[in-house]
């Protein structure tokens, strides 16, 4: 089928609706604002779709709950679905109808759109695809050319969490920060912008772009790294800045960008914060209130995370780990609320928003929710910024509760780190993080994934010896100790374990109605729908059903990879479609990806489907036998020290990593030769591995592989050891 007549097909979808003379009008309406502007662009095909705008999405729920037209499925992002036809009694029917491949071991997150009967949706690099809903055939893929040493300059990971589609566009963000229209139809490019204000910082984008009231909207990641947050608005035609926000405040002698940031800057004192960057950055959640006509920007940590580095003199470092809120046609803000004021522990405020109408106390109320890292479950008030609600709905040693009289968390003053390290809930993971939450309004319940990732806070040694912190570029620039975090963890004989779980949280009351407990911390996130059903991919690589009113699992299929993106639903030609994309490097023991890697597809089920994915077999973990050992013991030691300064992000703590990116336990003899030709020479560049030239000397690099191989033989000698175990005991 060619993509004319895919559009004529999808046309028609819509056509059922009566939709084809409200696409016309939008497209007429649309022409004449911008009849000056759209010369130079290329010819965009006559056939339309994906023609969204703003009353459209407002209406969805209404006039097609079969579609998935945004983010978080409306502007709302509520991601519940009132389809019904998969449900308690018919979801032991579903089989997969089809997947699609996407040839990746990193860890896939984003939620697919479907619009139209097209689902668009990203991949890792950033690269987009149009496939047809019902049966996964390719219309386009885009891929933006993310240049491979971008992936350096990511905290986190190549990953991206999704696109947006509006006016007959598809907007991408990538890694290396550009915002690029594509036209839905053909797939090809309308315009591309540059997001990024300094290129000599590492930014990185990972979030989906929004869409409302004619403009994109997008911020951008690099906090770790040590960037300045800020949030851009572009014409969604045009590409043409709109407007720009910027959450901390930048270099003192220079005048402020907009008026906030004086109000800002009485907040940060003494330090030098501008120079490492200062942080605030909003790489996940934006949303757009049709109500008030608002833009909420969840903002990020602090760079550094340490305050007494950051902003010695104190203060609440306004807008860090905030939510703020802006007037959406010139990005004057309206109101903030901080949710970790002086923040010193990574904890965003970027997590997924969402905007609800509840009774609180007896009063209607237009709230926005969210449960950011620190481990509080905020409902707030859209049109003030007033706090109702601040329940824990996770583990929280840091603070003891929030005062709500003054908005405040009231600290735990023993969790302060200023000395000694310390074990702290919840650690830079978050209690919950970017992973999607699903509201059931009729329950008042919502659904989520948390997780109990203890984190062992210390201040850098280098500071404690000499009261002073030294940016370095191009790394992580935390100003918690990572480099010794394995030596000073091992010391402890039983660490605290790490756990997670999905909930049923009620934010009004605070209690939980259900919890499951999953076998691994860090999973997928939530789907709700009218058939009665809570929907979750997991660690284990499942793909599970809960019943809403108790957790009780009602249904599981196997995927074999671990899970960490949200499902989403939609419905065509009468059918119900549950969607899903598998893919993470979890690297707990026996999660999914650890036992068989880590594979990125999309998956995507309907009731009495029989189609299957192949079983693969279970990854080799068996470590060779290394190269000798050569180094000093104290090579090992600063090799261990460099390898969790900087290796261990993506290669994982104690070099033990789960079917991503590379287990350097298990590297092979050409490997251990080539070893500084790639992390030196930039071997790998275009796999993500760029060169280290510029952190580690050649000597350094040396030390790292003594470390690796060090931890190579202890941990081979311990497999062994078990296997002589068992076979003594067998008979
Ligand atoms: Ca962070």
């Amino acid at each position: 089928m060619s993509i004319n007549q895919r559009g004529r097909t999808s046309v028609a979808i819509v056509a059922g609706a009566g939709a084809v003379a409200i696409l016309a009008a939008v497209w007429f309406n649309w022409d004449a604002d911008v009849a000056t502007k759209t010369l130079d662009m290329p010819e965009i095909s006559t056939l339309q779709f994906g023609m969204i705008d703003d009353e459209r999405i407002r209406n969805a729920a209404r006039d097609e709950p079969g579609s998935w037209l945004t983010y978080g499925h409306g502007f709302e992002e509520q991601r519940f679905s009132s389809l019904t036809q998969i449900n308690q009694e018919t979801v032991n029917e579903l089989g997969i109808v089809w997947t699609k491949d996407l040839d990746t071991v990193h860890a896939v997150e984003a939620t697919p759109l479907v619009v139209d009967g097209v689902m668009y949706f990203t991949s890792t690099w950033n690269v987009a695809f149009a496939v047809d809903a019902r049966n996964g055939d390719e219309i386009w893929r885009y891929d933006p050319e993310v240049p491979g040493k971008t992936a350096r300059d990511a905290c986190c990971g190549i990953i991206s969490r999704g696109l947006a589609v509006y006016m007959g566009r598809v907007y991408l963000a990538t890694l290396d920060g550009r915002l690029i229209a594509l036209d839905t139809v053909s797939g090809s490019l309308v315009w591309e912008v540059d997001t990024i204000i300094d290129r000599s910082r590492n930014y990185t984008i990972t979030g989906a772009p929004r869409v409302a009231a004619g403009k994109v909207y997008i911020g951008n990641g690099g906090a770790e790294y040590g960037v300045r947050g800020y949030v851009t608005a572009y014409d969604a035609n045009t590409g043409d800045q709109v407007w720009r926000f910027f959450t901390v405040p930048g270099d003192p002698s220079l005048p402020f960008e907009h008026p906030e940031m004086a109000t800002a800057a009485e907040t940060w004192k003494g330090g030098e914060w501008w120079k490492i960057g200062g942080g605030g950055t909003v790489w996940n959640s934006i949303v757009y209130d049709p109500y008030f006509d608002s833009i909420y920007l969840g903002v990020g940590n602090g760079t550094p995370w340490t305050r007494a580095i950051r902003s010695p003199g104190g203060g609440d470092n306004l807008f860090l780990a905030s939510i703020v809120a802006l007037d959406a046609d010139t990005g004057a803000m309206k109101w903030y609320y901080q949710t970790t004021p002086g923040d010193n522990w990574d904890y965003t405020a970027v997590q997924d928003m969402m905007l609800v109408d509840l009774s609180v106390d007896g009063v209607d109320r237009k709230v926005l929710m969210q449960a950011p890292k620190n481990g509080f479950f905020y409902v707030i008030d859209r049109q003030d910024g007033q706090l109702l609600r601040a329940h824990a709905y996770g583990a929280v040693t840091w603070a003891s509760h929030v005062d709500l009289a003054t908005g405040r968390p009231v600290e735990n003053p023993d969790t302060v780190y200023a000395e000694n390290p310390q074990w702290i809930l919840p650690g830079p993971s978050g209690a919950h993080n970017w992973q999607a939450m699903a509201w059931d309004a009729d329950r008042g319940l919502m659904f989520f994934p948390i997780q109990e990732m203890p984190f062992l806070y210390a201040m850098p040694e280098e500071y404690l010896e000499t009261g002073l912190y030294k940016r370095r570029p191009n790394a992580w620039n935390t100003a918690v100790e990572f480099g010794r975090y394995n030596q000073m963890t091992e010391a402890f004989e039983e660490p605290p374990e790490s756990k997670g779980y999905f909930i049923a949280f009620d934010p009004l009351s605070g209690e939980t109605a259900w919890s499951v407990a999953l076998e691994h911390p860090w999973n997928g996130g939530a789907l709700a729908t009218a058939g009665d059903l809570v929907f979750q991919g997991n660690a284990s690589g499942l793909m599970a059903a809960y019943a809403p009113d108790s957790g009780t699992e009602v249904w599981r299929y196997n995927l074999y990879s671990s899970i960490v993106a949200p499902p989403i639903t939609y419905a065509l030609d009468g059918e119900q479609y549950l969607a899903i994309l598998t893919g993470s490097g979890n690297n707990a023991i026996d999660s999914a990806s650890y036992k068989y890697g880590s594979t990125g597809r999309l998956v995507v089920f309907k009731v009495g489907a029989n189609g299957t994915i192949p079983v693969p077999p279970l990854r080799d973990i068996t470590i060779p036998e290394p190269p000798a050992l050569t180094g000093s013991a104290d090579d090992v030691d600063r090799g261990d020290v460099m390898y969790h300064d900087v290796c261990a992000f993506c290669h994982g703590f104690g070099v033990h990593s789960g079917g991503g990116p590379p287990d350097l336990r298990m590297l092979s003899s050409e490997s251990h030769e080539l070893f500084q030709a790639i992390v030196r020479g930039g071997l790998y560049q275009d796999r993500g591995m760029a060169s280290y030239a510029d952190l580690y000397s050649t000597e350094d690099v040396e030390r790292i592989r003594q470390y690796i191989i060090s931890r190579a033989k202890r941990d081979r000698d311990a497999a062994l050891a078990v296997v002589d175990e068992a076979n003594v005991t067998t008979p």
